[in-house]
Parts: C-alpha cells; sequence; structure tokens
C-alpha cells in the first residue's frame, strides 16, 4: 500500500527538542516503550493547511500519558506549536500528523520509577484511509476489544493497538477490509481503529463510549446529528442490532466518515443519512467552513 518505508523518507521529524533528518529520528531497541506497551500517540488531520481539532487532540494525547501514569513534560501549547511547525517544515497542506510520547530504556523491569519520557511529532501526506466513495466491508472479528478493568480505554496507547491489528489481519485474511470489534459483554465496540455507527428507522446509534474510544470525529459526528435535527443515541449494540440496521458507517480521523456496505454476508445500501454526515463532515474539515464560521 505504501510505497516508501516510514523509515526511509525525506523530510523532518521533531524529537525530544530537536528538528532530526527523518532517517535519524531513532530511538533505542531497549526501551519501554517498544517492550512493553509504554506508548501512546495521536493521529490528526490537516485539511488545506488547517489541523481540524488540533486542541483536542493534544490533550487527549496528554491524558493518554497520564492514564499510563507517565508524564509528557512537553505542554498543550508547545506540542501543538511543533504539529504546526512540522507540516510547515514538511512541506504538507494535507496531510496526517502523528505525535507520540513513551517511555525510554532506563530499566528494563516493568517498573517505570526513573524512566524518562520521550517525545516525537511526524506527519505525512496521507490518502483517505478507506475507500470513501464505495464503502467498505467488515468482518466480526474473535478479537474483542478489552474491557476498562484490562487497560485504560480512553488512552490511545499502543498496547490497545496490538489487539487492533490482530483483528484488521484476520479481516484482511478473510477479505474484508476491516474488523468489527466486539466489547467483553459480547456488545459491538469499534472497529480496529474507527468507531460504528448504525442507522436504525431514521435514528443514530453508536456504542456507549465505556467500550471504545470515545473517538474525536465520533463526538463530531454526534453534534453534526444534533445539529441536523437527527435523533442520535449513544447505547449498548448487539451483533444482531449491526446485522439488521439500515445503514453503517465508521468515523475516525484517518477514516473520516465511511459507509459499510457489508458486515459479514449481510449488505447494506450507501444510505442518505451516512451521505448526509459525510457531506456535513467534509463540509466542517474543508477550508471553506472554516472561514464562513469565521466570518
Ligand atoms: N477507535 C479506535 C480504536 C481508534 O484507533 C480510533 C482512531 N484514533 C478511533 C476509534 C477514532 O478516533 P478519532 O476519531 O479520535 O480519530
Amino acid at each position: 500500500m505504501f510505497a516508501t518505508p516510514f523509515n526511509d523518507r525525506d523530510g523532518y521529524i521533531w524529537i525530544d527538542g530537536q528538528i532530526k533528518p527523518w532517517r535519524d529520528a531513532t530511538d533505542h531497541v531497549l526501551s519501554q516503550g517498544l517492550h512493553y506497551g509504554g506508548s501512546v500517540f495521536e493521529g490528526i488531520r490537516s485539511y488545506e493547511g488547517n489541523i481540524f481539532r488540533l486542541h483536542e487532540h493534544t490533550m487527549r494525547l496528554k491524558k493518554s500519558a497520564e492514564l499510563l501514569n507517565f508524564k509528557i513534560s512537553q505542554s498543550v501549547e508547545e506540542i501543538k506549536d511543533v504539529c504546526k511547525e512540522m507540516l510547515f517544515l514538511n512541506g504538507i497542506t494535507d496531510g496526517y500528523i502523528r505525535p507520540i510520547a513513551w517511555r525510554g530504556s532506563e530499566r528494563m523491569d516493568l517498573s517505570m520509577e526513573g524512566c524518562t519520557v520521550h517525545c516525537a511529532v511526524a506527519c505525512w501526506e496521507w490518502p483517505p484511509y478507506f475507500d470513501t466513495q464505495s464503502g467498505i466491508k467488515l468482518f466480526v472479528s474473535r478479537w474483542r476489544r478489552p474491557g476498562e478493568d484490562f487497560i485504560p480505554l480512553q488512552s490511545k496507547t499502543a498496547a490497545s493497538y496490538c489487539m487492533g491489528t490482530l483483528a484488521k489481519t484476520e479481516a484482511d485474511n478473510a477479505g474484508y477490509d476491516d474488523a468489527v470489534m466486539l466489547d467483553p459483554d459480547g456488545y459491538v465496540a469499534e472497529s480496529s481503529a474507527s468507531n460504528i455507527f448504525i442507522v436504525v428507522n431514521g435514528v443514530l446509534k453508536t456504542p456507549k463510549s465505556e467500550s471504545c474510544l470515545n473517538g474525536i470525529t465520533r463526538q463530531t459526528i454526534l453534534q453534526l446529528a444534533k445539529d441536523m435535527g437527527l435523533k442520535a443515541e449513544e447505547d449498548n449494540i448487539t451483533p444482531e442490532d449491526l446485522l439488521s440496521a439500515d445503514e453503517v458507517f465508521v468515523t475516525g480521523t484517518a477514516a473520516e466518515v465511511t459507509a459499510v456496505i457489508q458486515v459479514d454476508n449481510k449488505k447494506y445500501k450507501y444510505g442518505q443519512i451516512t451521505k448526509q454526515l459525510q457531506q456535513a463532515y467534509v463540509a466542517l474539515t474543508s477550508d471553506a467552513l472554516v472561514l464562513n464560521q469565521a466570518a
């Protein structure tokens, strides 16, 4: 899918206060970030030079680290400035920004006392994650999302992405685009890296935020639905509810708003409510609307 490996590109990456040539932004192989999932990250999109929800993403980065018991020393404002600077230095207007923070190499037991915390910001041009025009096919995975007593679910930590990569690989191997992951009670939770919405008799429904990452796009869509006068509910969704829904779509910074046209063997139409919310999201992220709102 990607022509150039991510460790072998031109450009610049900010790491621990220094701007380094892309290929030199490295860390030691013995780090808690690599060995014990001690890292947290963000995914942020820039549209025509406007970074969408930069403040919310940066706040979540700091919170993600706190939930894993470590502290990023840079302030929210410092990280936001670095994100803007890196976009500029890499000459990107429409792209994806990846801030990441991880625990260092001071010790290899599981304690984190005395471990340094590193922070880096990279960015690259990234086309839509999915085919947002035709829609995608999902596969209900045997891999589940953990409960809140397994890992802090609102921390966007690499540790949680292990389950996501297992589910995505299973879906890839079965010929699907992505996976539906259930929560420990068997309700629909989310996909490997996006939130799930269904439409039933004109009502929008999404799993409660207790069982998924409360995505920034998810929150934006709930607000847009409210603004459009749509009824929206956060509730438990069973796999049967999903299969009998009129419309299904996923949301995320990378995925944006993408229609789901199939779950397992069940096919769905690319429905009107999905289209309306997709258009509203595109308008919100586009330059024109940002300017209109400012006017
Ligand atoms: N769930 C998971 C597991 C994710 O990885 C993501 C992507 N960050 C989302 C939901 C959507 O979150 P957001 O809208 O904040 O990108």
